[in-house]
């Protein structure tokens, strides 16, 4: 099992490729999660990385493929993998058909998770962070119980500036520029499939299994 999850933030990626990384007993290589050990891990890719990220700049391409490369390359990546969050790009998508090739392997499927502009806007701006202890809610998808404050502390809830939204209208914009054409470039190569990313998790789950050939 060699596949891709692709789709803009918000879209659910990360608890999906979780949770059948741990079903399907492969690996789940989400780039941002790998990034940040790297970075505390302290390696020199790590401190590149980080050179990168403390001047507020995104992290370059061959960074990200270097750091690829190496974890596929491992030992325990035989068995196959979710990528979460990569590749994002058309350079890394190139990168990555070269990565594999060398391997002897090739990826299986893309995943793509539609889910409509007015959706994502809702779910990555209604986040709210207490700023006494740092719980987070979501005022529609798992609000407190009086709204505004913190069922745990007590404390006052309040929005970050990251979910705020002309932030993630930008982070949108981002993806829409640097992402979507590889929606073309995998369609091309007959590998996308696309799910719908909204309703019960369950069930989009269920979609992801089909369009894998995992139905259970
Ligand atoms: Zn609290």
């Amino acid at each position: 099992m060699r596949v891709a999850f692709l789709g803009p933030p918000g879209a659910g990626k990360g608890t999906q490729a979780r949770d059948l990384a741990q079903e399907w007993g492969v690996l789940h290589l989400a780039t941002g999660d790998m990034l940040r050990e790297a970075v505390t891990a302290g390696t020199a890719l790590g401190r590149e990385a980080k050179g990168h990220m403390d001047q507020g700049a995104l992290v370059p391409d061959d960074v990200i493929i270097r750091m690829m490369a190496e974890r596929l390359g491992a030992a325990d990546a035989v068995r196959g993998f979710i990528l979460d969050g990569f590749p994002r790009t058309i350079a890394q998508a190139e990168a990555l058909a070269r990565l594999l090739k060398d391997l002897g392997q090739t990826l299986d499927t893309v995943v793509y998770f539609d889910v409509t502009e007015p959706e994502l806007l809702r779910r990555l701006t209604g986040r709210r962070v207490c700023r006494a202890c740092g719980h987070t809610y979501h005022v529609t998808s798992s609000p407190p119980t009086r709204a505004g404050v913190c069922d745990a502390c007590g404390g006052e809830l309040y929005q970050r500036e990251d979910d705020g939204e002309a932030t993630v209208r930008n982070r949108l914009e981002v993806y829409r520029r640097q992402t979507e054409p590889l929606l073309d470039y995998y369609r091309q190569r007959s590998l996308l499939a696309p799910v719908s990313g909204e309703g019960p998790v369950a069930t989009i789950r269920d979609a992801i299994r089909t369009s894998v050939g995992a139905a259970r």
